[in-house]
């Protein structure tokens, strides 16, 4: 299967070809980033119809910004495009508004284009990359790079650790917590909203791993819920304390934990603080 070939990526430069890098993006807003970024692949005839993929990318965003914080990027689409993954990355002099969380404006845009067949991928592609660019030395070499080999030279030093059976189930808390609330609403929606919300679920589940969604469908079926917040060191779930070193992790992380006392995933509260 092609799953042989994507275990021999070890560094960012596998994914990531040079003329793949725009140095100096002319795009003032988000629509027109992605869009400068699909014209790299028309041009290498790597894609033929950029607007389906656009289309992808920007319902990917509505479901949630891809702008993880301190002025970085990743959006994202699973599409076939003949290859297994495609990345293009754009710096920004002047940044560019992508709905940040921590409303800032981004510099750096990573897109990334994976096939369909490789479900899961994106995710670990994601942790390997968030584990270096929340690195604030990191991205101010690739914000300072003079020119796009230096850029190049920079991400390629992103390295990533590839996926394997009994890993920790490292993902995007708020990506699960999403698919619970919308695999809870589809059992009170009518048809057409329950349409509505698989579709939106559909797009989640895309980018987690198999395993992990097993897990959370077995629990689902069985108890009507599978996650569940950590509030006051306490899992909401059997309401049993997690282990300090746990629950500090869990604190202020996207990154998703198993209870061990009820095997329910693990994630910090979700509760949104009121906004002043
Ligand atoms: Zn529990």
């Amino acid at each position: 299967m092609e799953r042989k070939n994507l275990l021999k990526w070890s560094h960012f430069s596998d994914i990531l070809k040079p003329n793949h890098v725009v140095f100096s993006l002319k795009a003032k807003d988000k629509l027109q980033a992605l869009d400068e970024l699909l014209d790299v692949l028309i041009a290498q005839k790597l894609i033929k119809n950029k607007k389906p993929i656009l289309t992808r990318i920007i319902d990917r965003e509505r479901l949630e910004t891809t702008a993880i914080g301190d002025g970085v990027a990743l959006p994202h689409a699973r599409v076939n495009t003949g290859g297994d993954i495609t990345v293009v990355v754009g710096k920004s002099e002047k940044g560019i508004d992508f709905d940040a969380v921590d409303g800032n404006k981004v510099y750096i845009i990573i897109l990334i284009i994976w096939n369909p067949s490789i479900p899961g991928l994106f995710n670990h592609l994601f942790a390997g990359m968030a584990k270096y660019l929340r690195k604030h030395d990191f991205r101010e070499k690739l914000r300072n790079a003079r020119n796009d080999s230096e850029l190049y030279n920079s991400l390629s030093e992103i390295e990533f650790h590839l996926p394997q059976l009994d890993d920790q189930v490292i993902s995007r808390a708020s990506l699960i917590w999403r698919l619970q609330e919308i695999e809870r609403n589809k059992k009170k929606a009518d048809s057409k909203k329950k349409a509505e919300l698989t579709t939106e679920g559909d797009y989640i589940r895309e980018e987690l791993d198999a395993a992990l969604l097993d897990r959370f469908d077995r629990l689902m079926a069985r108890y009507g819920f599978a996650v569940a917040e950590v509030e006051d060191g306490a899992c909401q779930g059997c309401f049993i304390n997690v282990a300090t070193g746990m629950s500090s992790a869990i604190e202020g992380s996207n990154d998703i934990y198993v209870c061990e006392n009820c095997g329910k995933f693990l994630v910090a509260s979700q509760k949104k603080p009121n906004k002043t």
